[in-house]
């Protein structure tokens, strides 16, 4: 049985004192939903701290939303995976279409963080999905595909347990337009075939993949829902709580029935 996951991905909004208490709002909502469902927020970088202070003794964990894969040195302007862990991290986002867009990165660095980060016991969200190009000249699967075997490159299966999955298309990111249930699921159930190819059915059935993409209070359910959806990466509405706090509680919900 996969446990339902909501993570929050602020990217580089809010402030000092909006972050704290948007945390503060999550944290109180979990004590009520936990331990149905796994949450998590990933504040910007240097608000971690004080959103781990803000999260208290809640079950809300703390993600970061990028990392390098070498160790502490002379890397100006990037995070190491033990400061991350050492801030009070569990888990951190990689692969974002956006890092891929605006920052280049490729599947091979992809590879290097996940790898890095799962292999020093850091949680990676693992984003993957096509474009809006892409799936017009019907390339989703080849999208997937490639960004899968590059990311998992090297990733022993021992590894997978460190690892969620987020499949978003990137035309639904930020757009409010959602991929419809059908193109959900089939997405998922695509890669589930992927994992159960690469490494084996039974490691495939226990990881969980999340779907992002325009996710909000009122399609919660239907995606989260589907059988191959373990629940949702959230950017936008996760930037409020009476946007947020409606998704955890739909998790929540269906985590009773599913
Ligand atoms: C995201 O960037 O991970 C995301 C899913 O954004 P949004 O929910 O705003 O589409």
């Amino acid at each position: 049985m996969r446990r339902l996951f909501v993570a929050g991905n602020w990217k580089m909004n809010t402030t000092l004192s909006s972050a704290k208490s948007l945390a503060a709002e999550v944290a109180v909502e979990v004590q009520k939903t936990q331990p149905r469902v796994d949450v998590a927020v990933c504040p910007p970088a240097p608000y971690l701290l004080a959103v781990k202070e803000a999260l208290g003794d809640s079950k809300v964990s703390l993600g970061a939303q990028n990392a390098y894969f070498a160790s502490p040195g002379a890397y100006t302007g990037e995070l190491a995976i033990e400061m991350l862990q050492d801030v009070g991290c569990q888990w951190v986002i990689l692969g974002h279409s956006e890092r891929r867009q605006h920052f280049g990165e490729t599947d091979d660095l992809i590879n290097k963080k996940i790898v890095a980060a799962a292999s020093r016991e850091l949680g990676v969200i693992f984003c993957v999905g096509e474009s809006l190009a892409d799936r017009q000249a019907n390339k989703t699967e080849q999208v997937l595909e490639t960004q899968l075997a590059g990311g998992f490159a090297g990733v022993d299966v021992g590894l997978l347990g460190q690892i969620v999955i987020a499949y978003e298309p990137v035309w639904a990111i930020g757009t409010g337009v959602t991929a419809s249930p059908d193109q959900a699921q089939a997405a998922h159930l695509f890669i589930r075939g992927w994992l159960a190819k690469r490494y084996n059915p039974p490691a495939a059935e226990e990881m969980r993949i999340l779907y992002g993409g325009s996710v909000k209070a009122d399609n919660a359910a239907e995606l989260m829902g589907l059988a191959d959806v373990d629940g949702a990466l959230v950017g936008g509405a996760s930037l409020k709580g009476e946007l947020f706090l409606p998704i955890i509680r739909a998790a929540a919900t269906l985590a009773e029935t599913k």
